[in-house]
């Protein structure tokens, strides 16, 4: 009993220090602290009710990079890249990082700073908020796969450019072939617009099981905008238990 209470505990603090007192404080008082509204997301009990056009049929590329076999030739193949001009300001190619294998994929929109120089995608601030909504869900930084639509840094952090990720977006297309996740998680509006061609606000694409490639996608807000305000903090609590919850029930089809 001790330790189920000590479990319990651990869990309380882990949310606290995620996503602050409020959603604890919301949960014990809820006449005290008026509960901010947000839409939560629904996964129906019997998922996938797709409202996004069916996978492309079309072959990915006619470049010898196509008939990759794995992520690691994937990778050898594309990093010296040069297609568009960020591969000459880049200091890394950023491929991605995680588990080749893995069930949940979560995508990003291009470098920052700290990733251009390490060569990995979120590992700067927003990195480690990412592995701490992570931990939420019980998932392990490497048991997912992670990576972005850009795999060089743009100047500035400014958003990708349609050249840019015109270019670039052909290499994600064959990580997610290679790897088949369930499930995967845009991290922004950014990555969603870019690999679904919406141009729908973030708030009416939360909360939905969307499609890429024949793979349910759902998506929530980017850790980088959470650093800047945290009353989104509960929405993406909202999200990634739903990603989750989606997720779980996937693997029993
Ligand atoms: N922001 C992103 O979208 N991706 C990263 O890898 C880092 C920050």
């Amino acid at each position: 009993m001790p330790d189920l209470f000590s479990e319990i505990r651990q869990l309380l603090e882990q949310e606290r220090d995620l996503f602050g007192e409020t959603l604890l404080t919301e949960q014990h008082y809820p006449l005290e602290v008026p509960p901010v509204p947000s839409k939560k997301p629904v996964v129906p009990e019997e998922p996938l009710l797709f409202d996004l056009p069916e996978p492309s049929r079309l072959p990915i590329t006619t470049e010898g990079w196509g008939t990759a076999a794995s992520l690691t030739e994937l990778d050898a193949a594309v990093c010296t890249c040069l297609k568009c001009p960020l591969g000459k300001t880049r200091t890394k190619f950023v491929f991605g990082v995680g588990n080749p294998h893995a069930t949940l994929m979560l995508i990003g929109e291009a470098p920052g700073a700290e990733e251009d120089a390490q060569g990995e995608p979120f590992v700067g601030r927003a990195g480690q908020l990412l592995n701490k909504i992570l931990d939420a869900i019980s998932f392990k930084r490497e048991d997912v796969y992670i990576c972005n639509i850009l795999k060089c840094r743009p100047p500035g952090n400014r958003k990708p450019l349609a050249d840019e990720v015109e270019q670039c977006v052909p290499y994600l297309r064959k990580q997610v072939e290679l790897i088949k996740p369930r499930v995967i998680l845009c991290l922004g509006l950014t990555a969603v617009e870019n690999l679904l061609q919406t141009t729908e606000s973030l708030g009416r694409l939360r909360g939905r099981v969307l499609q890429y490639e024949g793979i349910p996608l759902m998506v929530t807000y980017h850790p980088a905008a959470l650093l800047r305000n945290p009353t989104w903090k509960r929405p993406t609590w909202e999200d990634v238990q739903a990603v989750r919850k989606l997720h779980d029930q996937l693997a029993v089809k």
